[in-house]
């Protein structure tokens, strides 16, 4: 057997949140540094290891279709189930063919040493250099700055299963982002469960925002997602530096007052109003995005219609439509008053549809106007990549733009985003 044939190839998937990336992001580097290859799931592999994600049946089921097909395509592969679903129900993964081993969230990050205790690396290694990774995997990188909730929402699996909030601390931050820098990425997204309770030694998510705009030289700081109680005066006047990205994910989940008091969130919709105009008054361009639950447990017709006329009223950018799934072991999948599929169906219909209206006015919005884009991977000829407000950004052009950000002038609305003209 030749050296090349010794060393184990792993694939990685992921399923969820951004945290869920930057988590894979990371363990990918650890399984790199273990001596393992990193290959593309499509391709062979020996150990195929999914990030799971639980917050919803359907993510549970997508799990399971995933390791069903990673079996189907490599029968003599061993499958990881990891994350969330192994955390609360490994017993449901460990049945499907192939899947030995499923690890919860702290035991995930130590797989590759796992995996080595159970006989699965050889000892010669190949260490594979970074540039291996593929095209967006080197523009914009996911760093994890928090972890856990203690929120409790009713619906909520999310705090069973990552636990109670833990912050990362800001010299390891600024330190893992100088080191994306070195290796050449643009752009860094702020990542974790609810990182508007960043809080370590005292320091706040707006201090550590702070920090890592002075202390690296990191040209785009995007944060994955905010509550609207979070956003302050303070935190918000950061954006004026320009390396901000005007992108906010601003958690709604309804735009009910009544369901919102249901759900057990913290805030109301005149907060999430205020927290829009405070955006909109220093970041004229931003995105709002955000997540929005349907057929929550005794959502009235009423409350939906609130909830439809409030996103209406916002105008998002984007809109992530969920139908309520009960989650075992949560407040609300006890409820009464437990809504059909049928009316779910017909209500998540209804606000797919004003999510694509509301996110062609916003696009169409910059037509003749300018965009900063920065340009991720060629497809069927034709370049595409994100400007700093989170919107899908399509040009043709010969050069090599992998990782390069550009200024286009924006001409008309295209492919779910808009076609620009790149400016050189
Ligand atoms: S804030 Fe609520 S929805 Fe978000 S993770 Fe915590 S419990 Fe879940």
């Amino acid at each position: 057997m030749n050296k090349e044939e010794k060393i184990i190839r792993v694939a990685l998937d992921t399923l969820g949140c951004k945290l869920n990336q930057a988590e894979t992001e990371a363990l990918t580097e650890k399984f790199l540094k273990s001596g393992y290859r990193i290959v593309n799931p499509e391709e062979e592999f020996d150990i195929y290891v999914l990030n799971t994600c639980t917050v919803t049946h359907i993510a549970d089921r997508k799990a399971r279709h995933l390791l069903r097909m990673a079996h189907r395509r490599n029968p003599e592969a061993v499958l990881v189930a990891a994350g969330c679903y192994a955390e609360h129900a490994a017993n449901e993964l460990l049945k499907i063919d192939s899947v030995k081993i499923a690890v919860g969230n702290e035991e995930k990050m130590k797989l590759p040493q796992l995996l080595k205790k159970a006989g699965l690396v050889y000892e010669d290694r190949c260490f594979i250099s970074s540039d291996d990774y593929s095209a967006n995997q080197r523009t914009r990188s996911f760093i994890r700055i928090q972890d856990g909730c203690n929120n409790f929402c009713s619906y909520c699996i999310v705090p069973y299963v990552r636990g109670r909030e833990k912050s990362v601390a800001p010299e390891q931050v600024v330190t893992e982002i100088k080191a994306k820098v070195s290796r050449g990425f643009k752009e860094v997204v702020l990542t974790g469960t609810e990182i508007g309770s960043y809080s370590y030694d005292g320091l706040s998510l707006e201090g550590l925002i702070d920090i890592i705009l002075k202390e690296t030289s990191i040209k785009r700081l995007r944060l994955s997602s905010l509550q609207p109680q979070e956003v302050t005066p303070g935190l918000i006047d950061l954006w004026k530096d320009k390396r901000l990205c005007p992108h906010f994910h601003l958690s709604l989940q309804s735009g009910s007052n009544s369901v919102l008091n249901r759900m057990r969130r913290l805030y109301a919709t005149d907060d999430y109003d205020n927290a829009v105009s405070l955006i909109r008054s220093v970041a004229v361009d931003a995105a709002i995005t955000t997540d929005i639950i349907v057929g929550f447990p005794g959502e009235s017709d009423t409350e939906f219609s609130e909830s439809y006329d409030f996103c209406k009223k916002i105008g998002f950018a984007r809109i992530h439509v969920f139908s309520y799934s009960k989650r075992r072991g949560t407040a609300a999948n006890i409820m009464p008053n437990q809504i059909s599929p049928q009316v779910k169906k017909k209500r998540s219909d209804l606000m797919l549809s004003l999510a694509e209206e509301s996110a062609s006015a916003f696009h169409s919005s910059f037509i003749g106007k300018k965009l900063e884009v920065l340009w991720e991977q060629k497809d069927n000829g034709i370049w595409n990549g994100y400007s700093g407000n989170y919107i899908k950004v399509y040009a043709e052009s010969d050069k090599d733009l992998t990782n390069v950000i550009t200024e286009v002038g924006v001409k008309r609305l295209y492919g779910g985003g808009v076609w620009g003209e790149i400016k050189l």
